[in-house]
C-alpha cells in the first residue's frame, strides 16, 4: 500500500470568489461597452443619424405651407445638428422658401443656390426618378438628404435639402474613450469596495460560526450561533442551534441512561453476587428460596439487556416482521392470564373486555411485547386501587385495544416525549421495576412497523389510556 497522502484540494475563501466575481464581471461589462464604444462607435452613430435625418425632413415637409417655416426649420436644424435649405419650383420659377445652417462641415449652404438652377434642377430630377426621396454620401463623411413635397394645391413643388455628418466627429471618440478609461478604473474601484462590503456580510457570520462550531467538538453546547446576516446564513444558523439543542440532548440522554442502566445492571448484579457468596460460606443457606432469587435476578438482567437489544434491532431496521393471521382477543386473553399471579399475591385488579373476536394480521411475538409492555406500565403507574383495565373494541374493520390505569396521569407537556428512546418522565429512579424508559420506544416502534395507529390519552391524577388499532385480518390479506 502506498503512503502518499492525499491531497486536500484547496478552496478559495467566499471573499475570493465574490471578489473574482465582481472583477470578472466589471471587465466584462467594460468589455462590451470598449467594443461598442471603439468598434461600433461609427455604425451605431451613422444609424441615429439616419434617423435624425428621417425625422427632420418629416419635421419639415409637414411644416412648407406654415408661414413660420423659417423660424420652424432653425428650431429643425439646431436640434438635429444639420443644414437644411427649401427651395420651391413654379412653372419656370425657382425660390429658396427658407434655410438654416447648423452643421459646420454644410456643404449645401454654399453650393446650391437660386443661381445654380441647373444643379437643382438636377438634384429635383434624380429625387424624382428615386420615387420623391433620395439621399446621396458625399465625400466628408456627411450624406445629402433630398426630398420632393408637392403644395396642396399642386401648383408648387418644394425641394428640401439636408446635410448633415454621419459619422462621430475624432473629437466626440477621443471623450467617448477617455470616458471608457474613467468608467473602467472607476467601476474597478466600485467593485472593490463592494465586494469588500459584500464579503464582510456573507462570510464573517460563517467565518464566527464556524468558529463557534469547533466547539462542538469539544461537547460545549452552550454554544448559540448567531441568526443575523442574508436568509442562508440565518437558516443555517437555525438548522445548527436545532442540531446542537438535539446534541445536548442526546447527550444530556446518553449520559442519563448510562446512570439509569449501570444502576439497573448493578442492583441485580449486587443481589446475585451477595447470595451466592452467602450460600457458599453459610452453610444451611444453600436453600431452594436463594437459588431462586438468583434465578429471578438474572431474569431481570436478561429482559434488561433484551429489551435494549430490540430496540436497537427495531429502530435499525434489522428486525423483520413474522405476520400471520392471529387473534389478538385470544392473544391478549392469554396476556392477561399470566399476570394471575400479580393479582393473587398483590391484589392488582386486571381485567379484559371484550366483545367477540378479533383476528388481525401481525407478528405474535411482537404484538405480546406491545402488550406486555403496556401492561406492565399500567401496573407501574396505577393508583391505589390497583385497577388495570384492558379493553377490545370493535368499529367497523378496525379493532382498537386499549390499556387503562387509574394512575397519576402524564402531563400534557410529557405525552409526545414518552415515546422517545429512554425518556423518563420520572428522572429519579426510585421505582421497584426495572425501568430503563426504553419500554414505550419498543412499542411505538413495533406498531410503526405494524402500520397501526396508536396514541395515549392521559388526566393528570385521573390516570391514563394507552391504546393502537389494527385492521381486521380480510381474506385478501392472506401472505
Ligand atoms: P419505563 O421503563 O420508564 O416505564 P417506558 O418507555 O415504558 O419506560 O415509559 C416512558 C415513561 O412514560 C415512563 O418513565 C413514565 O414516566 C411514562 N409512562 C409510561 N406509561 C405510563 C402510565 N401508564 N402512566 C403514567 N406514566 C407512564
Amino acid at each position: 500500500m502506498s503512503d502518499t497522502p492525499i491531497k486536500e484540494k484547496k478552496h478559495l475563501s467566499i471573499r475570493l470568489h465574490i471578489f473574482i466575481s465582481m472583477i470578472a464581471l466589471c471587465l466584462g461589462l467594460m468589455l462590451v461597452l470598449w467594443i461598442t464604444g471603439g468598434v461600433f462607435l461609427k455604425q451605431i452613430y451613422g444609424f441615429i443619424k439616419t434617423r435624425d435625418i428621417q425625422h427632420a425632413s418629416t419635421d419639415i415637409t409637414t411644416n412648407l405651407e406654415n408661414d413660420k417655416l423659417p423660424l420652424l426649420l432653425e428650431e429643425i436644424s439646431s436640434a438635429y445638428d444639420l443644414c437644411a435649405k427649401v427651395f420651391a419650383f413654379e412653372g419656370d420659377d425657382l425660390t429658396l422658401v427658407a434655410e438654416a445652417d447648423f452643421f459646420n462641415d454644410c456643404i449645401i449652404c454654399d453650393n446650391l443656390n437660386v443661381s445654380n438652377k441647373e444643379l437643382l434642377e438636377d438634384i429635383y430630377e434624380h429625387t424624382k426618378e428615386d420615387g420623391g426621396e433620395s439621399s446621396f454620401p458625399s465625400n466628408n463623411e456627411s450624406v445629402i438628404s433630398t426630398k420632393i413635397v408637392h403644395s396642396a394645391d399642386g401648383e408648387r413643388a418644394f425641394l428640401v435639402v439636408i446635410n448633415t455628418s454621419t459619422s462621430p466627429i475624432p473629437a466626440t471618440v477621443r471623450t467617448i474613450n477617455s470616458l471608457l478609461g474613467i468608467l473602467t478604473v472607476v467601476s474597478i474601484i466600485i467593485a472593490l469596495v463592494v465586494s469588500f462590503i459584500l464579503a464582510k456580510k456573507i462570510s464573517s457570520p460563517i467565518e464566527k460560526m464556524d468558529k463557534d462550531a469547533r466547539l462542538l467538538k469539544e461537547n460545549d453546547f452552550s454554544v448559540h450561533f448567531e441568526e443575523k446576516g442574508p436568509r442562508e446564513v440565518v437558516d443555517l444558523a437555525k438548522t445548527l442551534n436545532k442540531a446542537t439543542a438535539d446534541m445536548a440532548e442526546v447527550e444530556g440522554i446518553r449520559k442519563e441512561l448510562i446512570a439509569n442502566i449501570s444502576h439497573d445492571l448493578r442492583t441485580p448484579l449486587t443481589m446475585i453476587s451477595g447470595y451466592s457468596e452467602v450460600m457458599r460460606d453459610i452453610p444451611g443457606e444453600n436453600t431452594p428460596e436463594n437459588m431462586q432469587v438468583i434465578i429471578d435476578e438474572t431474569a431481570r438482567l436478561t429482559s434488561l439487556v433484551n429489551d435494549l437489544l430490540n430496540v436497537s434491532k427495531l429502530q435499525s431496521g434489522a428486525q423483520k416482521l413474522d405476520m400471520k393471521k392471529i387473534s389478538i382477543t385470544k392473544t391478549l386473553q392469554d396476556t392477561v392470564k399470566r399476570y394471575d399471579t400479580l393479582i393473587n399475591h398483590n391484589g392488582y385488579i386486571i381485567s379484559f373486555e371484550h366483545e367477540g373476536e378479533a383476528f388481525v394480521l401481525a407478528d405474535e411475538t411482537r404484538l405480546l411485547q406491545v402488550a406486555y409492555n403496556l401492561i406492565n406500565n399500567a401496573i407501574n403507574y396505577t393508583g391505589e386501587d390497583k385497577v388495570v383495565i384492558v379493553k377490545q373494541e370493535i368499529k367497523d374493520d378496525i379493532v382498537r385495544i386499549s390499556v387503562t390505569d387509574t394512575g397519576e396521569g402524564i402531563s400534557e407537556e410529557n405525552l409526545p416525549l414518552i415515546w422517545d428512546r429512554y425518556y423518563k418522565v420520572d428522572k429519579v429512579h426510585k421505582r421497584a421495576m426495572v425501568g430503563t424508559g426504553i419500554g414505550l420506544s419498543i412499542v411505538k416502534n413495533i406498531l410503526l412497523l405494524h402500520n397501526s395507529r396508536f396514541g395515549v390519552s392521559s388526566e393528570i391524577g385521573k390516570g391514563s389510556t394507552f391504546w393502537f388499532e389494527f385492521k381486521l385480518y380480510q381474506e385478501k390479506d392472506k401472505q
